[in-house]
């Protein structure tokens, strides 16, 4: 047999296993999302058979005129969709694409500035576990006590530490992130405003988040998140001179990869022409929708919001104070079979291991169809689980209400 089921058993159950688990519970995590067949399909092409180090046109291998159709259609594609003139769809993934970017404008030692892992930045923003806090001098910056990113504070530290570069995204922040701002204090730096907006690609592609391609020096973003697509990262650049795109072309090859991936980029190609079809637009703008309707939920029933609500498809709930950890809250809303990932909040008096906060966002039940109404149900039902995390009957009449939802909306059939 050709097939992986009657040849490695053990292997193919764990695969049916897990699209079953995608099938029967219910996605929250805010990065995650369910690529199309279509984009499954390019993925598990015959490209990943293929060697084409360098670039379409100029390969270090033969037999690249196919694959070089496959890269230059994401390539277009994406300048298409963000609205830029620069785009390198190779990196393996959104931290290799930012590795990339930090070693195509810098040097080892020199200053960075961006927000901090415990406020909702992500690693690969100077975190001091990461090679960005490693090999950077990184000085982080968070949020006010109302939850939002305090641009006056940005600015002060910018102007004390003269960073090389502002970073600016999040892996998880619930507001919109005002750009212009951010290019004028790293102007009056003279550094580089880098914005890696990997969480709200998708929600910028469809229009219902301001773009930051008009603002920064350079901006990347993962493909699998809001975006829709395969794993894997992209950069992108409008109005960036030669000298940049030219560092950062040599940065993802040959200074930080060898061969592209070429079925990912495939994928990524596919990805793309659905993004740039109309109902991504309604999809994104529901996608946002959903996770309103499910912060007014949370707001009804008590439970506090980082800065109050939601502007992007994601929000953090802040238990701080509560008896419930963020850790006990995902065991128990595993159990009812659903499934967030536990995250500090703001000035989490608990470890990052332990936390007082939920991460949540709709990107993944949006694609399976869930409109408010679903996300209003969902959201009380995780309130049920909260309110009482250690009650077996609540989080078993969740499960229950949880599976029947999830079958009335398959994700592949
Ligand atoms: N940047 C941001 C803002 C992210 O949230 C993430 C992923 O969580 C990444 C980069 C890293 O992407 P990857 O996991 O593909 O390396």
């Amino acid at each position: 047999t050709l097939q992986i089921a009657g040849y490695d058993d053990e292997l193919a159950r764990a695969i049916a296993a897990e699209r079953q688990r995608q099938e029967d519970h219910v996605e929250l995590i805010a990065s995650e999302n369910y690529a199309s067949p279509r984009v499954l399909e390019a993925q598990g092409s015959v490209l990943t058979n293929k060697y084409a180090e360098g670039y379409p046109g100029k390969r270090y291998y033969g037999g690249c005129e196919y694959v070089d159709i496959a890269e230059r259609l994401a390539i277009a594609r994406a300048q298409q969709l963000f609205d830029c003139d620069y785009a390198n769809v190779q990196p393996h993934s959104g931290s290799q694409a930012n590795a990339a970017v930090y070693f195509a404008l810098l040097q080892p030692g020199d200053s960075i500035l961006g927000m901090s892992l415990a406020h909702g930045g992500h690693l690969t923003h100077g975190a001091k576990v990461n090679f960005s806090g490693k090999i950077f001098h990184a000085t982080q910056y968070g949020v006010d006590a109302g939850g939002l990113v305090d641009y006056a504070e940005i600015e002060r530290l910018a102007q004390e530490h003269r960073p090389k570069m502002l970073v600016a995204g999040f892996s998880a922040y619930s507001r919109v992130l005002d750009w212009a701002r951010l290019r004028a204090i790293a102007d009056g730096v003279q550094a580089y405003l880098f914005v890696d907006m990997a969480h709200v690609a998708g929600l910028v592609a469809a229009g219902v988040y301001p773009s930051p391609l008009p603002h920064a020096h350079v901006v990347t973003s993962t493909t699998h998140k809001t975006l829709r697509g395969p794993r894997g990262g992209i950069i992108l650049a409008k109005g960036a001179s030669e000298d940049v795109q030219k560092k950062l072309q040599s940065m993802i090859f040959p200074g930080t990869q060898g061969g592209p991936l070429m079925h990912v980029i495939a994928a990524k190609a596919v990805a793309f022409k659905e993004a740039l079809e109309p109902d991504f637009k309604v999809y994104q703008a529901q996608v946002v929708r959903n996770a309103r309707a499910m912060a007014a939920t949370f707001v009804a029933r008590g439970y506090k919001i980082v800065s109050g609500g939601t502007d992007n498809h994601l929000m953090l709930v802040d238990m701080i104070g509560r008896e419930v950890t963020g850790k006990d809250a995902e065991a128990a809303l595993g159990k009812a079979h659903i499934t967030v990932n536990k995250n500090a909040v703001p000035n989490d008096p608990r470890s990052p291991f332990v936390t007082s906060g939920l991460r949540i966002g709709t990107p993944a039940v949006t694609t399976r169809g869930y409109a408010e109404a679903e996300c209003t149900a969902l959201a009380g039902w995780i309130c049920d689980v909260l309110d009482a995390p250690a009650d077996e009957a609540v989080i078993a009449a969740v499960r229950s209400k949880v599976t029947a939802q999830c079958r009335a909306f398959p994700v592949y059939g």
